[in-house]
């Protein structure tokens, strides 16, 4: 009887996790249809097959993983400073690039380091190989995007679909390749840990903060903007 019982709860359960499945999707839906075209401009860092995407293993797992060869080349996704580099126990051989939009990418598990802190990049730069070094199980990029800056909680991840394209387990992607970006944010809206705002031609705080829930003081406090002025493609953390 207890055994019916627990199986019974099971199949509740999992009917459960099923029907959230299906209204997560059913948004996602929806908010692709009212879907605008951002332009990031960001070109796939490594070739190789999509192994794992943003958000997999409990929430926990903040980047997209590609597998592919050893010491095949990893390039800058974007033009950007390196902000750091260096051997990490856990991310092994990695390199921390800051963009002019404000998001910093990470590349991780790198066999070689081709950069140095300080240096400036161009978008498709060879910035290092791919490997397996820290906590890696095989030989992949971990690449993770993050809104101004990298923190140990990962507080500020992005989904880097949204700058990159469509990234499904399975898929092959070429290294200097242009993402399919076409049909990702709506409206100028990325959704990831925060809401986050990619800024239009025309765009003032002003008319963001009414967009937002955020006033104009507090728009450049959580952006770190020191004035008001904002750029075509910047993004912007939209909420606290
Ligand atoms: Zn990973």
């Amino acid at each position: 009887m207890r055994d019916y019982i627990r199986r019974l709860l099971i199949a509740a359960i999992m009917a459960l996790c099923v029907s959230l499945l299906f209204l997560g999707g059913k948004q996602t839906e929806a908010s692709m249809q009212d879907a605008k075209e951002i332009k990031t401009g960001w070109i796939w860092p490594a070739d190789g097959v999509i192994s794992d995407t943003y958000g997999t293993r409990q929430g926990t797992h903040k980047g997209i993983d590609i597998a592919g060869s050893l010491n095949s080349p990893i390039v800058a996704v974007e033009d950007g400073v390196v902000g750091k580099s260096y051997f990490s126990k856990t991310y092994g051989n990695v390199i921390f690039i800051k963009h002019p939009n404000n998001v910093v990418t990470v590349y991780a598990h790198l066999d070689n380091r081709l950069v140095k802190e300080g240096h400036s990049i161009k978008q498709g730069d060879r910035i290092g190989t791919m490997g397996r070094t820290g906590e890696s199980t095989g030989v992949h990029l971990h690449f993770e995007s993050h809104q101004m800056e990298w923190t140990f909680d990962k507080k500020n991840a992005i989904d880097p679909e949204k700058l990159l394209g469509h990234a499904e387990v399975g898929v092959a992607v070429k290294e200097g390749m242009p993402g399919n970006t076409e049909s990702l944010a709506a409206s100028g809206f990325l959704k990831g840990d925060k809401a986050h705002y990619v800024v239009q031609a025309g765009d003032t705080l002003t008319a963001i903060s009414k967009k937002s829930n955020l006033t104009v003081a507090e728009l450049k406090e959580v952006n770190q903007l020191k004035s008001d002025l904002i750029k075509p493609e910047q993004i912007l953390v939209i909420d606290k």
